[in-house]
């Protein structure tokens, strides 16, 4: 045991970085030794493929553009031979990089300087993505049909579909999956060129088109999208306004304490928070050149990006039998108001046998959710019961959140608010709902000696442990799990 109750790091997975550089390749290997990876440094290309051969990493990093070996040879030399995990890296981030990557069969692509914290974001995001492809296969089925969309109308009496196009379709049973789409602002002056959302890879693209030290961005809303955003843009010497309702970034999910650090971080990194605030209008003629706010502030900047949350994208249903209510309403199942139709993810509206009805929009529900269903589909009457967990990469911080609480009438803290660096436990009725790791207690899925993986076991097992203990360093929580 570690000082402070902290079980040592799992090892996450193992790494095989190839690539010539030193300079690059030493701090990589103490960065990811660090977040708990095992690093093996290959300094040409023949000794990482002779690695992949063995099957030894789980991920590989690899330059695109290595000085004696050509990256593009390699990987599609690793393809050959394997399905592991591959991020790209390159020092010219041309467009044409990251599609000869992608091409190539890349699960990723990322552009020198890279900050560690944002490499290291993407690997997890990587594995996670990645982590079913050593699954099994499933048993012999039916062969799915994946067709494309636009709008559809569905009809559960007759069991049949209507696309857009007018193509007729029918099905046995329906999972919709439909996930979100973005809220837009509706203020004057939100058509103006300059003002981005992000959702998709193209929103994504047309912001890093707007990105070059000494810039000034707007991000309306601090929610998780507006203060993931916010970070990008700093790391990249991006001068960056925040304009956002509430008195602290976060404030909504994590509280005022959590979202008061969270505040401190923004602002330690030289992000302008402007709380409270209600954006009016934007000004400009040819492209956004201003932000204007409900009190009169006028914030000049060079583009906007909002991050006000999404709405649920639910289909037109052929007279009223699927219930719709901030989504599309489930049981514990997954199944609708229509027996043979199921939905899953940020579409669903989740009869949870721990939270009650919960909507929740993190990519770990997307995942097991979708699962969840699929057993339903198949004739499974087991209950979608999974304890929610979610993650945030802000700058080099890392929060992780496990349970689901709107409401809460006890918030206590391990470790230290003001070293931002803490578990925050939310109770309710003296039921632990849900908890916080700011920069402590690991991932909860990823490192399962961890302090929130036990919250996640306190959560799950409608815990009801008492605050003192909660707070008390020496108090393992493990033992509260028990
Ligand atoms: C920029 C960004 C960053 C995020 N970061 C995190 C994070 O750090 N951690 C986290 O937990 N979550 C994060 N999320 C949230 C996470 O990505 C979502 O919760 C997750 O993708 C939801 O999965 P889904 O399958 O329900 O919906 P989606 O991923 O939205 O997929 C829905 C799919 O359905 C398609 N579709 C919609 N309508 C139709 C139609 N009529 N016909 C055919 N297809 C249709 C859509 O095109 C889309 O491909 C992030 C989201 C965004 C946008």
């Amino acid at each position: 045991m570690e000082a402070g109750g902290q079980r040592p790091a799992a090892t996450r997975g193992r790494v095989t970085v190839i690539e010539d550089e030193a300079s690059i390749s030493d701090p990589l290997r103490s960065a990811l030794e660090r977040e708990g990876y095992a690093v093996s440094v290959e300094a040409t290309g023949n000794g990482g493929l002779e690695s992949v051969r063995r099957g030894e990493p789980d991920i590989v990093l690899l330059d695109l553009n290595l000085p004696d070996l050509d990256g593009r040879d390699v990987c599609r030399a690793i393809r050959q031979t394997s399905d592991v995990p591959i991020i790209m890296l390159t020092a010219r981030g041309l467009e044409t990089d990251r599609v000869v990557g992608l091409e190539l069969g890349a699960d990723d692509y990322l552009v020198k300087p890279f900050s560690m914290a944002e490499l290291i974001a993407r690997i997890r995001a990587v594995l996670r993505r990645t982590g079913d492809r050593a699954a099994p296969a499933p048993a012999a089925a039916a062969t799915p049909t994946a067709i494309e969309i636009g709008d559809v109308s569905i009809d559960p009496a007759t069991h049949a579909l209507e696309l857009d196009s007018g193509e007729q379709l029918s099905y046995g049973r329906l999972l919709i999956a439909t996930g979100g789409r973005n809220r837009r602002l509706t203020v004057p002056g939100a058509d103006l060129p300059g003002v981005h959302s992000l959702r998709t890879v193209a929103e994504c693209e047309a912001i890093k088109q707007e990105v070059a030290p000494g810039r000034h961005a707007v991000v309306v809303g601090m929610g998780f999208i507006g203060c993931e955003v916010a970070a990008s843009l700093r790391q990249l010497e991006v001068g960056v306004t925040t304009v956002f309702p509430g008195q602290a970034p976060l404030e909504n999910v994590l509280g005022p304490d959590v979202g008061a650090a969270m505040a401190a971080i923004h602002r330690d990194n030289d992000v302008e928070l402007l709380a409270g605030a209600r954006l009016a209008a934007f000004e400009g003629t040819e492209r956004v050149e201003a932000a204007l706010t409900d009190d009169g502030t006028r914030v000049p900047c060079d583009f906007v990006v909002a991050g006000v949350g999404i709405e649920p994208v639910v289909p037109a249903f052929v007279g009223a039998s699927v219930e719709v209510d901030n989504g599309v309403l489930v049981d514990a199942r997954c199944c609708t108001s229509e027996p043979d139709v199921y939905a899953a993810g940020d579409v669903a509206n989740h009869l949870h046998p721990l939270f009650g009805r919960v909507r929740v929009e993190h990519y770990n529900n997307g995942e097991k959710q979708g699962r969840a269903a699929g057993r339903s589909l198949l004739g499974s009457d087991e209950p979608y019961d999974y304890v929610h967990t979610f993650w945030s990469d802000q700058y080099e911080h890392k929060l992780e959140y496990v349970g689901h609480a709107t409401r809460w009438d006890q918030f206590v803290v391990r470790g230290s608010l003001a070293e931002r660096r803490l578990l925050g436990f939310y109770l309710g009725e003296g039921r632990l709902l849900a908890a916080v790791g700011l920069d402590r207690g690991g991932d909860p899925e990823l490192d399962a000696d961890g302090e929130m993986a036990a919250c996640a076991q306190l959560v799950g097992r409608r815990a009801r442990p008492a605050p003192a203990a909660l707070a008390d360093e020496a108090v393992d929580l493990w033992s509260l799990a028990g």
